[in-house]
């Protein structure tokens, strides 16, 4: 059989870290069986589902690259399905109509509680059993699946184990609403049905709902499908993660200047396990996932674990891969990279000096752009009047200099150090200032080689203006 599974969000917000490593844990065990993934939108719930919340699910899976084989499906457009299927079971009596007003269930589910049971629905209420026979043609129903009276429900949890639920403990629960809508537990049992779902993975959240939606398979006689609930994801600080805890939607990541093979590589990890190997390639994650490596505890959130990771993948990731994602920021910041080094260049460069994919564009800008001022606490510090002689004597070999490479742009500095008789830092330093405008870059011979003959130039010669300038007013 074919492994299908399935990623199944409420449109109701954006995709969240949470929802986002359901999907990765779905699609990876789809992958890693060699089968097939389907997107489905649960938008049943017609109040809270938006479109923007559809748009935003759809970009984040599609950012991560997160792609599907089926879908996207939407649950609005299969009513018709729904409804077949609440006839059928109606008409086999595993459904009935219950015409028990919402005051009644409210007064009831009061008495419960103030008695300290469990609120539950009780088909053999009195007060219920005499609503039901006092409805007319005319009176409000709503649909509710028979559940088995007798019994327990046992499932085995490819994450938490064997599980066992007594039939006693769950009621009749509705499947369709007053207003005909179908719920939740009864669509997404149709739905996995017929895309023909045999694995499950969703959030430990819905755990409670699976003896009932077991139920409901069997009364329709359909195969039942494996299920994997994954534990909780709690913040730093231990407290279910929310948007307390900084960025929890996954385009808050590309935001913030993530890589999405960094965020995933970290969501892997997130509740996962493969000994104590922390990174992974795509490929490694396909090939080693395994449902029942998921830890059945709650994992926490560890944003400096995140950055570590974001960091590798800047450094260690095809140039081209990162200049994908690094272009998106360098729009954002409006750096336009026509006139200047490849960016691929500017990545082998300055990369490795990086957490995130905003320091890295801050760091090209001045590959890229020209700047009217200098950083003024290095400049106060480096372009003083005792670099002027440096700057000067490395602008007259750098001005003659035929061949522009990293190579000999290094015997610049070397021979202005040895003619000068100074050591490497009284030239390295107010020339890196006057080439960057800054007091941090990677070396600066290898720097220079991507700013370019002429942008070089032209900067030194405004290093030692500034510093004739700061001279004039001394
Ligand atoms: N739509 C549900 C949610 O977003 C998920 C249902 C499921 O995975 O079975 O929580």
């Amino acid at each position: 059989m074919t492994v299908k599974t399935r990623f199944a969000p409420s449109p109701t917000g954006f995709l969240h870290v949470g929802g986002a490593r359901t999907a990765l844990y779905s699609w990876l065990f789809a992958k890693h069986m060699g089968g097939e993934f389907v997107l489905r939108i649960e938008d049943t719930d017609l109040e809270r589902s938006t479109q923007e919340a559809i748009d935003a699910i759809l970009e984040g899976m599609e950012w991560l690259g997160m792609d599907w084989d089926e879908g996207p499906y939407y649950q609005t457009k299969r009513f018709d399905r729904y409804n077949q299927l609440v006839d059928q079971l109606l008409a086999e009596d595993k459904a009935y109509k219950c015409y028990c007003p919402k005051a009644l269930l409210d007064e009831l589910r009061e008495e419960q509680m103030a008695a300290g049971v469990k609120p539950r629905y009780d088909a053999n209420h009195p007060k219920i059993v005499a609503a039901n026979a006092a409805a007319t043609e005319d009176s409000a129903f709503c649909i509710r699946f028979r559940n088995p009276k007798e019994g327990t429900v046992v499932f085995e949890d490819k994450v938490r184990g064997r599980i066992e639920i007594a039939n006693s403990e769950l009621d009749d629960l509705i499947i369709r609403r007053t207003d005909g809508s179908p719920t939740y537990n009864f669509c997404v049992v149709i739905d996995d049905w017929d895309m023909g779902i045999t694995q499950v993975v969703r959030g430990e959240d819905h755990i409670n709902n699976t003896p009932r939606q077991i139920n409901i398979y069997e009364a329709l006689g359909a195969p039942v499908p494996e299920f994997a609930h994954c534990a909780m994801i709690l913040g730093d600080d231990g407290a279910k993660l929310s948007k307390r805890h900084g960025a929890v939607s996954v385009m808050q990541y590309r935001d913030e200047g993530y890589l999405p093979q960094a965020l995933l590589n970290y969501l892997i990890r997130l509740g996962w396990s493969h000994g104590d190997q922390e990174i992974f390639s795509m490929e490694e994650m396909i090939n080693l996932f395994s449902l029942e490596s998921i830890s059945k505890s709650a994992s926490a959130f560890n944003t400096d674990k995140l950055l570590w990771l974001n960091n590798h993948y800047i450094k260690t990731a095809e140039p081209e891969y990162v200049a994908k994602y690094l272009q998106w920021h360098l729009d954002q910041k409006e750096i336009d990279t026509a006139n200047g080094p490849k960016i691929t260049d500017v990545i082998g460069l300055v990369g490795e000096r990086c957490n995130t994919l905003i320091e890295l564009a801050d760091q090209s800008r001045y590959f890229y752009q020209d700047f009217s001022e200098f950083e003024a606490g290095a400049a106060k510090k480096h372009l003083r009047p005792v670099a002027k002689d440096a700057l000067a004597l490395v602008l007259s070999k750098v001005e003659a200099l035929e061949d522009w490479n990293t190579e000999n742009l290094h015997a610049v500095i070397a021979d202005t150090c040895t003619e000068l008789e100074v050591g490497m830092g009284k030239v390295g330093m107010p020339l890196r200032v006057a080439v960057t405008g800054q007091g941090q870059s990677p070396s600066v011979d290898a720097t220079m080689m991507l700013i370019g003959k002429e942008r070089v130039v032209n900067r030194i010669t405004m290093a030692l203006a500034f510093i004739a300038e700061r001279e004039a007013n001394a």
